[in-house]
């Protein structure tokens, strides 16, 4: 499909050329008939999938249906969790616009709110903003939401992860009740799916399977180190010259710090992102490894929610996350837009439960990286670490079914050294099940079918994919897609 066969008009249809971009993404393909006809709609889908452009492609269409109201007022309200991710949606609107003359207004908090105020004086047709500035400026008396017309919520599960539930509740109680919502969430937890079930109205269900569209992309492996070896081993890795750009992710900001600190000690270029950094060392930070003047970024999760630096070579899990969600989120951030990249874990004894959690997510087991196997055997204890990718597990002891969301299965063995790969063989089931709603739409109530996005099976590297399932539909497409992209990027 091309983008001139989605009803796109002249201005739209140039700026997608203008960057380059040559057929549209699943995503794009799926939900843009639909925006432009005016329906609600709910997304299971995560940035890099192209969703930015699914919205706001359409929403520009139809902003450009009536003439611009003199004055302006807010018509179209975005909101997105972090400065980062509003900041990328604006520039969209920008580009996705150019051809237009819409205006729009990015708001978000951590900065001098008067340029915000400012320019919702002077009038835009479009606001992007973080929850809690706008809320902020609209108690203050400066935003005017009662005549918003698109109301589209991003990442809204991050929105809850973040604590911005009730904030963004009040927001859309000052948002007329006929509109048009857009909500985009790349999990469906319970409380996400009675906030869309609360705001949209017969929307139209549009899913696709980034996560694993991502993880097969990404070449990745485990390196079993104890808590103190971490930094000595990163930086026998960092010497590898190939690692140009890496993005490094610990658990704490604490430990961010700490990292970046140590890395410039041994003359590592090295910066670090997290919340309590003010918004302009991010904005340096996040500027100069853009342009290469510092070869490493390390983040935590939420600050590195969102960024979109193209060229990341290397993501390296310093510390597991918690949630095996955010592991798949993290290595997302290279092998972006068709590149390829490579994603390397460390695994200290204290977080074998974190990488089994992780290896059943993405079902499949992470091969040790190469000139670190020494101390697989011990740190796999169980048995069936080396050459049991393709086989089955030894134990059964794990392997229950019943779940339509294998991941969401916590059960842990009395020693968790030894869980091994089993828990992973034993969801197989469950997790094949959802693969007939992959990249499709439905019409229907949001929480009426709670599929995970990480439905799709996806191809392990170095052959170890543990049962062979074939990869989702979408995700080939969306990596051909993309392979046949114009050089020309944006950002
Ligand atoms: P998003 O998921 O909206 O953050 O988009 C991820 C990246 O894909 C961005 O850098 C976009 O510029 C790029 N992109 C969006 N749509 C397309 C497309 N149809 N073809 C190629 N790249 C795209």
């Amino acid at each position: 499909m091309r983008f001139a066969d989605l009803q796109l008009i002249e201005p739209l249809l140039r700026a997608v050329h203008d960057e380059g971009y040559v057929a549209p993404t699943p995503i794009q393909e799926m939900s843009i008939p639909h925006v432009l006809e005016g329906k609600d709609l709910l997304g299971c889908a995560q940035t890099g999938t192209g969703k930015t452009a699914a919205f706001a492609l359409p929403i520009l269409q139809r902003l450009h249906a009536q003439p611009v109201p003199n004055p302006r007022f807010v018509r179209v309200l975005v909101l997105a969790p972090t400065r980062e991710l509003a900041t990328q949606i604006g520039d969209s609107f920008r580009t996705y616009g150019r051809h237009l003359g819409f205006r729009h207004v990015v708001i978000y908090g951590g900065v001098g709110q008067h340029p915000q105020t400012q320019a919702l004086h002077k009038g835009v047709d479009i606001v992007v903003a973080t929850p809690g500035r706008l809320l902020d400026i609209m108690q203050q008396g400066y935003a005017k939401l009662n005549r918003v017309e698109v109301l589209v919520l991003d990442e809204a599960d991050r929105m809850l992860d973040m604590g911005f539930i009730h904030d963004v509740r009040r927001i859309i109680s000052a948002v007329p009740r006929k509109r048009q919502t857009l909500f985009y969430s790349a999990t469906l937890p319970r409380e996400i799916q009675s906030l869309a079930h609360d705001i949209l109205s017969s929307p139209v269900r549009v899913e696709v399977a980034p996560a694993a569209t991502t993880v097969e992309k990404v070449a990745q492996s485990v390196c079993f180190v104890d808590k103190g070896n971490k930094f000595t081993v990163l930086q026998q890795l960092l010497r590898d010259a190939a690692i140009q750009r890496a993005l490094i992710f610990t658990r704490t900001k604490h430990g961010a710090n700490k990292l970046a600190r140590q890395l410039n000690n041994v003359q590592v270029r090295a910066d670090a992102i997290h919340g309590n950094k003010a918004q302009t060392a991010r904005e340096r930070a996040l500027a100069d490894f853009g342009r290469g003047r510092i070869r490493v970024l390390v983040a935590t999760d939420i600050a590195a929610r969102g960024i979109d630096v193209e060229g990341i070579t290397h993501v390296f899990n310093y510390d597991l996350p918690n949630d095996p969600d955010s592991y798949v989120h993290r290595i997302g951030r290279t092998a972006r837009a068709g590149a390829s990249g490579e994603a390397i874990s460390f695994c200290s004894p204290e977080e074998r439960g974190e990488l089994s959690d992780i290896e059943r997510l993405i079902r499949m087991k992470l091969p040790v990286k190469a000139g670190h196997e020494a101390r697989q055997e011990t740190a796999r204890a169980g048995g069936h670490a080396s050459g049991h990718a393709g086989g089955r597990a030894p134990s059964t002891r794990f392997a229950r079914s019943g779940s339509a969301r294998g991941h969401e299965h916590r059960e842990r063995p009395a020693h968790p050294a030894s869980q091994g790969h089993a828990a992973a063989h034993g969801h197989q089931g469950s997790h094949g099940h959802g693969t007939s709603h992959e990249h499709g739409t439905t019409q229907g109530h949001p929480g009426s079918h709670a599929a995970p996005h990480q439905q799709g099976a996806p191809r392990s590297h170095g052959g170890s994919h543990p049962h062979g399932s074939a990869p989702a539909h979408g995700q080939s497409r969306f990596a051909g897609k993309l392979r046949g992209r114009h050089p020309k990027r944006r950002r």
